[in-house]
């Protein structure tokens, strides 16, 4: 029987950077589920749809393919077969993306999508509703938290690192973090929020190297891997 890992919390928490080492570590694959809708997000602004035409954003999100190749080291995500893996990562879709996933019949066909990813596969799943709408009863569920101020500067060396958004300010980092905190805990449906059974993993003020370590003591206690 194959089983999920549900990983949840808010932007900039680290959870793509600890799914990813975790999965390596205990030879999972990840999920990242904030990338579907980012994809989607990408399809509404090539086709110059605008936030309030939610009738085209719900007809655009039934006839694109958004494929994972989730079998790389690094996961690629790939919209109507073209690699946008870099670009959905852009600001433009930060500031974009989480109205685009607020409407009830995205969600829909995004959850959809996301259990047939899974399908079959031992997996860690990450996002904002994994444990609560996703994969209500997966076998293990982790909620990430940290301060806005840490979630903000991770995000910002992050940036610097890799050079995507590079040009914004600490405290551009900051309010867009804040925006999306408050839109993400405030959708009617799929809002971010922790499952009663979830386990709280406070990564305030500890490494990342002590975050895996506790991530994976979690999953090893319910797991046997
Ligand atoms: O995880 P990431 O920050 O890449 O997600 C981008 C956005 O996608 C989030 O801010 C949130 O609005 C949305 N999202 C969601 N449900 C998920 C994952 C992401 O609504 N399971």
């Amino acid at each position: 029987m194959s089983y999920v890992i549900a990983i949840d919390g808010p932007a900039g928490v680290g959870k793509g950077t600890i799914a990813k080492r975790v999965a390596d570590d205990l030879g999972l694959i990840t999920i990242d589920t904030g990338a579907t809708y980012r994809c989607l997000t990408v399809a509404v602004i090539d086709n110059g749809i605008k936030i309030n035409e939610v009738d085209k954003i719900i007809k655009l999100s039934k006839e694109i393919n958004i494929d994972m190749q989730l079998e790389e080291k690094e996961a690629r995500i790939f919209l109507n077969g073209k690699d946008v893996t870099t670009r959905i990562r852009e600001d433009d879709i930060n500031n974009f993306v989480s109205p685009v996933s607020a409407i009830k019949e995205v969600r829909a066909e995004m959850v959809n999508l996301q259990r047939k990813l899974a399908q079959g596969k031992n997996v860690i799943m990450e996002g904002r509703d994994i444990g609560t709408v996703v994969f209500p009863d997966a076998t293990v569920k982790i909620f990430l938290d940290a301060s806005l101020e840490e979630r903000a500067m991770r995000r910002y060396n992050q940036n610097q690192e890799t050079g995507i958004d590079k040009d914004l300010t600490y405290e551009e980092v900051y309010e867009s973090i804040k925006t999306r905190d408050y839109n993400d805990r405030n959708k009617p449906i799929g809002a971010l929020k922790q499952a009663e059974d979830a386990i709280l993993v406070d990564t305030t003020g500890k490494t990342i190297e002590e975050n895996i370590k506790r991530v994976e003591e979690v999953i090893k206690s319910k797991v046997n891997i």
